[in-house]
């Protein structure tokens, strides 16, 4: 083993992180006290998990405990942990580098903006580093669980680019020491410590403890100053708002307090507890980095920590949701594999789900602000469940929010439940339509009729909603109905069937005429009930999938088989009684393409040939110019 002082470089994004972490956060610097309990909290707690199938690993020293101390003729603080320690590799690998993935895009989005950027910095969670807001030098000691007492490790830094890491004798577990920076020494005041950890860490399943002050000198003695029991375990009466949102600030990482919290204990065949959090907004990993990061749901049996669950305890659709699942009755030994199988925790997933729709439908109902944060942060996360989770389709599909003809601006804020509630005598189905962003939709030539009879459409513009509408067929009892799909059989009279028929007769010359211009890049040429305003739209059969998204899947490498397109026309539109009676045939023919050109681009479609496109347009714009 190679016992000299090595100096290392920080990997450029550690350094980096380093910079705008002092910096941006100088504003919450306290904070730093919180992340590194919690890091020796989880210490703690691997440790406990390990020793279940080696107990030799506590042996020596086995109640598992933080200390915090301040030397303040040195000006230093340390913290102390017991727990599971690191070796070199260790270290290096998780001191040294930031292996989360989305660490460049991170610091891309950085704005300059402090106020902004601090949100970011916490959505990140920062961590171990958060020691250099405070601290100009900071060494850790260490040395893992296990391992021979020769065998620790000290690292070393300043945190502007290098470190150094050498072998050291150390005791089990971590010791982090801050050399607090001159203007940073409050942070060595016994009573100023003591409120911090109060504040912040006071869940901490782990006893922290503060050396006893003799005459305002520390002795060797100390004394635990937080609760030491799991938040989760204690009666609910006794909790306060506050406790909660703290236990949620460490347990996420995240700078903002939950948006929501659902606390339950169940007594029965079997009893657990459940403590789940719906945050503000997604975690910085979720939005930059794209990965699907199952994390934030723990695992615990009988307080003992024993893993991440969130796969094995929550659908996808709830993968925001953050918490705490103890369990009373599961064995201490079990694994990913048997948590995939176990009928025990299949109950206690089915539970989760359950209080976390309870949760959702109470937000919705009593703090509408809130629900509206929700839906723009998760709304479509929660989308997926629609097509996940057909058992409880009917619940998730009433805690959907859209934009719909009758809404305001792009917020979406029409449930099903208020569209029902608003629609017409004798209107028989929900409307919607999907493109491949709000304004598409809503400029969409489709649901001109129903928008002239006043019939209410919901604009769905997400990338998800074409996947997620194939599974919502009903709502309440109410079909749901594309409006550019199929026909559109709004109930019509005699009278107006009659007109209908004479229009479809005295417009067949011009469909024929379509028909032949256009052959097999169209299924058929029809006259439209749907259009008032615009010449032309395209129309799918009502199963196939919408054009945008067929392009979507297409670009990702799926083979979709083409649909047969429906080109329908507006008979009374100008630019179709032109084409009608144009008799210059090569005009004819570009008002013909052009019909259905614009048709195809209003649809999210894409066009064959660009080019041959605008130079038809310009021949348009310019005739009588020649
Ligand atoms: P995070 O805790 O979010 O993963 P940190 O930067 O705080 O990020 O810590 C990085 C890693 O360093 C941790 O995941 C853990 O593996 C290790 N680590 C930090 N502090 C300790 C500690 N007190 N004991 C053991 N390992 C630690």
């Amino acid at each position: 083993m190679n016992s000299a002082t090595e100096t290392r470089t920080f990997e450029a994004e550690v350094s980096q992180v380093l910079h705008l972490v002092t910096h941006s956060l100088y504003s919450h610097k306290e904070i730093f006290l919180r992340e590194l309990i919690s890091n020796a909290s989880d210490a703690c707690d691997k440790l406990r998990f390990a020793a279940l199938s080696d107990a030799a690993l506590t042996a020596e020293d086995a109640e598992l405990r933080i200390e915090v101390s301040a030397d303040r003729e040195a000006g230093t603080l340390t913290v102390r942990d017991n727990g599971i320690g690191m070796n070199r590799a260790e270290v290096i690998e998780n001191i040294g580098t930031i292996a989360r993935s989305g660490t460049r895009k991170f610091l891309e989005s950085l704005s300059g903006d402090a106020r902004k950027d601090t949100q970011l910095i916490g959505q990140f969670g920062v961590g171990f580093y958060s020691a250099f807001i405070v601290a100009d030098r900071v060494e850790l000691v260490t040395r893992k669980a296990g391992a021979a007492s020769g065998e620790g490790v000290r690292w070393q830094s300043s945190g502007s680019g290098d470190y150094t890491i050498e072998t050291t004798d150390a005791p089990r577990g971590t010791s982090v020491t801050l050399y607090l920076k001159d203007d940073e020494k409050e942070f060595l005041d016994a009573w100023k410590l003591r409120d911090l950890i109060k504040r912040y860490s006071d869940h901490v399943a782990f006893p922290i403890r503060l050396p006893v002050e003799k005459d305002g000198k520390p002795t060797d003695e100390f004394e635990t100053v937080n609760h030491a029991a799991a938040l989760w375990a204690r009666s609910k009466s006794t909790i306060t708002d506050e406790e909660y949102q703290a236990f949620y600030k460490s347990l996420s990482h995240d700078f903002s307090d939950a948006l929501a919290w659902t606390h339950n204990r169940v007594e029965g065949a079997q009893s657990y507890t459940l403590l789940l959090y719906v945050p503000e907004k997604p975690p910085f990993d979720a939005v930059f980095s794209g990965r699907d990061e199952r994390r934030g749901l723990k695992l615990y049996i009988r307080r003992v920590f024993i893993m991440d669950a969130s796969e094995q305890l929550l659908p996808a659709y709830l993968r925001f949701m953050r918490g705490v699942v103890d369990s009373d009755d599961l064995p201490l030994n079990v694994s990913r594999e048997i948590l995939q199988q176990n009928k025990l925790v299949a109950q206690i997933r089915s539970a989760c789900v359950k209080r976390a729709l309870d949760l959702l439908d109470k937000l919705a109902k009593d703090e509408p602000a809130k629900f509206t944060q929700f839906t723009a942060a998760f709304g479509n996360v929660l989308k997926g469940g629609i097509a996940e989770d057909g058992a409880n389709r009917e619940r998730i599909a009433k805690l959907l929010r859209f934009c719909s003809t009758k809404s305001e601006g792009v917020q979406k804020d029409v449930a099903l439940d208020d569209y029902i509630g608003r629609m017409q005598a004798g209107q028989d189905a929900i409307w919607y339509i999907t493109a491949d962003s709000y304004a598409a939709a809503k400029g969409s030539p489709q649901i001109e009729a129903l928008r002239a009879k006043d019939i209410e459409v919901l604009l769905l513009g997400d990338r998800i909603d074409e996947w997620m509408i194939g599974y919502l067929h009903e709502y309440a009892g109410k079909r749901l109905r594309n409006a550019a799909k199929g026909e559109l059989d709004a109930a019509v009279d005699e009278v107006e069937k009659e007109r209908r028929q004479k229009v479809a007769e005295e417009a067949k010359p011009v469909i024929e005429s379509l028909s032949k211009l256009l052959g097999d890049r169209v299924g058929e040429v029809r006259v439209s009930d749907r259009l008032t305003q615009s010449p032309s739209c395209i129309v799918l059969a009502e199963y196939e999938m919408a054009l945008h998204m067929q392009r979507l899947l297409r670009e990702a490498g799926h083979a979709v088989p083409d649909s047969k397109l429906i080109l329908e026309i507006n008979p009374a539109h100008p630019l179709v009684c032109k084409f009608a009676a144009e008799t210059d045939e090569a005009r004819r023919d570009d008002l013909g393409q052009l019909l259905f050109e614009e048709a195809q681009v209003a649809a999210g479609d894409q066009l064959a040939d660009p080019a041959a496109f605008i130079a038809r347009v310009n021949r348009v714009l310019l005739v009588g110019q020649d």
